[in-house]
């Protein structure tokens, strides 16, 4: 269908299935027309890749992705979507709709069955309530893909995005620092959805490293000690941890220590290497 970034358009499609918007999913469907070309062109939907989209409300984004790309299989959850989407996206073939939750889709099983030959992009337009849920499990599953792009809130944005070492760093900075080189891309203010949120966005891409960084020899125990330095924001990092991990701090500032930081340290102003030799230190002493 034509102009499905068309405000009357949108709301004739909605009104015909009797369409009513979810909060608790996080509708909020774009209706600006110039956002969701820039999201596949920067979101590598293009020859030679296959693209996952993450809740596609009525399929605006999912039309300008396989406009571009040679495949777009997405993920939806809402099952009244569902004969929009038959409407919407009916001239296409080369998309595949899949109505389930994304936490409980198998994407290693999707990306071998479904992108044989393909690079692989994730693109999408994250539902607010679970975008760093979202975020950290397509990352931590170290799936094959090149690249997520995704639209946030502009705070989240911030935060994801931040550089190691300023204020605006959160354990999600670190992991996403970890397995991915961000980008900030562009602004969209809040009038460019229906409804429109409290908020504007912001659209990032993460580009997925080859390799992650050297020198964590138990990621699960790595990311155990950045959850727990940044559990209590602005507190010291032997304070935070101490308390969060249950350690007496004597041991949690022998491990500070041995990592070569001062005891006054706050989490916020470590880099990735602080962070790798200090849970190394810790890790041999508990
Ligand atoms: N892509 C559309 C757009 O840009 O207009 C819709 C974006 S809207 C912000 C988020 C979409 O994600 C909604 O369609 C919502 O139903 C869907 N969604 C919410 N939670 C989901 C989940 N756990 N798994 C898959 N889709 C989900």
């Amino acid at each position: 269908m034509d102009n499905l970034s068309n405000i009357s358009v949108i709301k004739d499609v909605l009104e015909r299935h009797n369409f009513s918007f979810s909060k608790s999913l996080g509708q909020n469907f774009l209706v600006n027309p110039s956002v969701c070309p820039r999201i596949a062109e920067m979101g590598n939907a293009g020859d030679g890749f296959g693209v996952i989209e993450i809740g596609t409300g009525i399929g605006v984004l999912t039309s300008e992705l396989a406009k571009r790309a040679e495949k777009v299989v997405a993920i939806e959850i809402d099952s009244r979507l569902m004969p929009v989407l038959e409407e919407t996206l009916d001239e296409f073939d080369n998309i595949k709709i899949i109505n389930d939750d994304v936490m409980n889709v198998d994407l290693h099983k999707l990306i071998r069955d479904e992108f044989e030959g393909l690079d692989v992009a994730v693109c999408a337009n994250l539902p607010y309530y679970i975008t760093s849920p979202i975020i950290m499990m397509l990352l931590e599953k170290r799936l094959p893909i090149k690249s997520i792009t995704v639209m946030v809130q502009k705070e989240a944005g911030v935060r994801l995005c931040a550089k190691m070492g300023t204020r605006d760093v959160g354990a999600v900075t670190v992991a996403v620092n970890y397995f991915s080189e961000a980008k900030m891309l562009f602004n969209v203010s809040r009038g460019s959805f229906m409804p429109a949120p409290n908020v504007d966005s912001c659209v990032i891409r993460f580009d997925i490293k080859e390799h992650t960084p050297e020198g964590v020899s138990d990621e699960k125990h790595f990311f155990r000690v950045v959850r727990a330095a940044f559990s209590q924001r602005r507190k010291t990092l032997v304070n935070s941890v101490s308390s969060a991990i249950g350690l007496d701090k004597a041991t949690v500032s022998d491990a500070v220590t041995k990592a070569g930081m001062p005891l006054t340290i706050r989490p916020e102003q470590m880099s990735m290497e602080n962070f790798i030799a200090f849970s190394e230190c810790l890790k041999e002493l508990i």
